[in-house]
């Protein structure tokens, strides 16, 4: 505990551009709610396209700063933003569980991982190596060196406040580039937190800014983003729909683009899986963030020997396990009094769904085709090993993949044949900032963390000498 501790301003009715806190040109706020209670938690600027602007320029006149500081120099200041969200876990996990509603404890796990964004990329800044090329001729030598792509645009959802910002600009900030964020309209607040932490951390003005933007400025603000010449970078998780939007909008300047966008998660039990483990592993992926994660298990096939005992394993366990709730309350997991059946909550406002089991499931249902986003498990019988994985490839996206087994050769072949992104096996979390986290197919394109995110922030350049 630090006594000592400033306290971070919680719900500022500020934004931050260019190492200032600031109202919109426009003088116009938009409201946040807290989403379990439909209580005000402050108003923020309703930033409009002259604002985006200043934001830009002020990335740009830093990016001449930033980029021209050693990579031991911006290492520390990636550090510095890693003890800070250590020193101030409570209070940043706070705002997260008032601005999106999750239940705390998961706010600080989130803030964890957020905490763990910046101290691997403080660590990864000093390994931007680049290569030596043997030649093919006598009289040339060639090199690569890794530079910055430049000023990034970021576009990001409301089901990790902190975390979908932090993967992104620790990545960026240790290449070298700078940064404009343009939040959830819901939830604001974590992204001006961290504007707070980085004037502590001594990140030089103008390298982060924030536009708070309204539901009905999004689109413009988002186009003139992407449009924008001065950004080198657009890196946006959220939807497929919106992804794709703003890959048009990004064509005019052929900008790089980074999309991680929606999944539809398969989940594969085999009969040689242990039904116990595969039970608390989908407990874990299926109801994290009440299923509104973009790697959550959405469909859940089953094989026909373990079928029977496998809902009833699982029943029992969503049973026991989830309870519906304002998120400040104590092991609280979701939402009211545990029935397996799909209905809101009558509590907190109907903001809240209840934990809902179905079974019976078929492929041709609405429920296996979209992206649930919430706290239901719907579960499919299925007969072959072929069965299972063109079932589990038979959606247009690609993210997330989660199989049981206990044979080895299946454990490769499944792993090898699903179309995704990321394979858990005989595991139902996978995501953590060592490894690279992306899609493939409609899901998008691009890694998240590891070594190789931070690639994704730099530009090859080739240099060849004659000698
Ligand atoms: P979700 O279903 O998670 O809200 P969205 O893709 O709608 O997914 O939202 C993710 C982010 O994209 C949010 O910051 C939202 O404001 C932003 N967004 C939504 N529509 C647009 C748009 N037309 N252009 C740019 N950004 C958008």
């Amino acid at each position: 505990h630090h006594c000592s501790a400033q306290h971070l301003d919680l719900f500022p009715n500020k934004t931050y551009i260019g190492g200032k806190w600031t109202d919109s040109l426009s003088s116009k706020t938009f409201e946040v709610l807290d989403p379990a209670k439909n209580t005000l938690l402050g108003t923020v600027p309703d930033c409009n396209v002259e604002d985006l602007n200043l934001a830009i320029n002020s990335a740009n006149s830093a990016f001449q700063i930033w980029s021209n500081f050693t990579a031991e120099q911006r290492s520390k200041v990636l550090r510095k933003l890693y003890d800070l969200h250590v020193q101030y876990k409570q209070q940043l996990a706070e705002i997260i569980t008032h601005e999106n509603g999750k239940p705390l404890r998961e706010s600080l796990v989130e803030i964890d991982s957020s905490a763990k964004s910046y101290e691997w990329f403080s660590e990864e800044a000093k390994r931007a190596y680049g290569d030596v090329i043997p030649s093919p001729a006598p009289n040339k030598r060639f090199l690569v060196v890794k530079q910055p792509v430049g000023i990034c645009g970021f576009i990001t959802p409301w089901n990790f406040p902190a975390y979908m910002i932090a993967r992104k600009t620790a990545a960026a900030l240790a290449a070298g580039c700078t940064v404009v964020i343009k939040p959830a309209e819901d939830t604001p607040y974590s992204a001006l937190a961290l504007c707070q932490l980085a004037e502590m951390a001594g990140l030089p003005a103008g390298c982060l800014n924030v536009v708070t933007t309204s539901r009905s400025n999004t689109a413009q603000i988002g186009k003139a983003l992407c449009e924008n010449q001065l950004v080198k970078k657009i890196s946006f998780t959220g939807s497929t729909a919106v992804g794709k939007i703003l890959l048009q909008n990004s064509a005019s300047t052929v900008k790089k683009v980074q999309m991680e966008l929606g999944g539809n998660a398969p989940f594969i039990v085999f009969d040689s899986a242990d039904i116990k483990k595969a039970v608390s592993g989908l407990m874990a992926s299926k109801f994290r963030n009440s299923g509104q994660t973009c790697v959550c298990a959405n469909r859940i096939f089953v094989q026909e020997n373990i079928y029977d005992k496998f809902i009833l394993a699982l029943a029992e366990e969503m049973k026991n396990q989830l309870k519906v709730g304002h998120g400040f309350e104590n092991d609280v997991t979701q939402g009211g009094k545990i029935v397996m059946g799909g209905a809101k909550c009558d509590i907190l406002g109907g903001n809240f769904f209840e934990p809902t089991l179905i079974s019976d499931v078929n492929n041709d249902m609405e429920i296996s085709r979209e992206e649930i986003f919430g706290p239901v498990a719907a579960i499919m019988k299925f007969k072959t090993e072929e069965d299972a994985v063109r079932l589990a490839n038979s959606v247009p996206v690609g993210l997330a993949g989660y199989f049981y087994s206990n044979d080895i050769s299946q454990i490769w072949r499944v792993a090898e044949k699903l179309e995704v992104g990321m394979v858990g096996v005989n595991e139902g979390i996978i995501s953590t900032i060592e490894a690279p986290f992306g899609g493939i197919k409609e899901s998008g394109f691009g890694s998240e963390g590891s070594k190789y995110g931070m690639n994704e922030y730099l530009n090859n350049k080739f240099i060849c000498m004659g000698i």
